[in-house]
């Protein structure tokens, strides 16, 4: 993975989707999120497939996590993440965890543990979740997650529930 630019944070992103052809809108939701101006791709994981969580009438998931550079603040960050969403097609139902098109999760941001309104950081399901803790450690094996601890460690105690990578 290429180092972030002087003065950027490095942050990571995690991205789902199990609507309209789900690698696809993984796929253009990366160049869409290295467009975002103030970001840059660090690196993009492979794709993965999950079981669904919360509700199981709906289909599997595919997921990646991306490394990004960036200037911007955590909260105009994950603000052009809802957009790209949006752009994407996403419907917000009141079902938890229903299916859509397109999530994007900001994951880590930095050093820094984050806690508004409309934004925890780390990200609250990041320590329990085989398809974002998977992913993560493939492109950042020596990451520690602030509060957290070693990805490593995290990933070895978290069971794979059906996680495979398809590429
Ligand atoms: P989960 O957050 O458990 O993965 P979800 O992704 O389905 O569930 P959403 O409906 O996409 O949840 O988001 C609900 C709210 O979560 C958003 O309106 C957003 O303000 C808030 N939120 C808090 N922290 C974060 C974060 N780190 N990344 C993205 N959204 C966040
Ligand atoms: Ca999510
Ligand atoms: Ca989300």
């Amino acid at each position: 993975m290429s180092k972030p630019f002087n003065g950027a944070v490095a942050a990571y992103i995690g991205l789902g989707s199990n609507l309209d052809d789900p690698i696809e809108q993984v796929r253009s939701a990366r160049a869409d999120c290295a467009a975002i101006p103030g970001v840059r791709e660090l690196a993009f994981s492979s794709l993965y497939r999950s079981s669904p969580m919360g509700p199981q009438d709906q289909p599997d998931y595919i997921n990646a996590v991306m490394a990004v550079a960036t200037a911007l603040e955590a909260a105009v960050l994950l603000r052009h993440l809802q957009r790209i969403e949006q752009e994407h097609g996403r419907i917000r139902t009141q079902q938890r965890w229903g299916a859509r098109t397109l999530d994007l999760d900001l994951l880590i941001y930095g050093e820094q543990g984050i806690d508004t309104g409309e934004l925890t950081v780390p990200h609250p399901g990041l320590g329990q979740r085989a398809f974002v803790l998977y992913p993560l450690f493939e492109i950042a094996p020596e990451l520690v997650v602030p509060g957290l601890g070693r990805i490593a460690d995290l990933v070895v105690n978290c069971p794979l529930e059906g996680l495979k990578r398809i590429d």
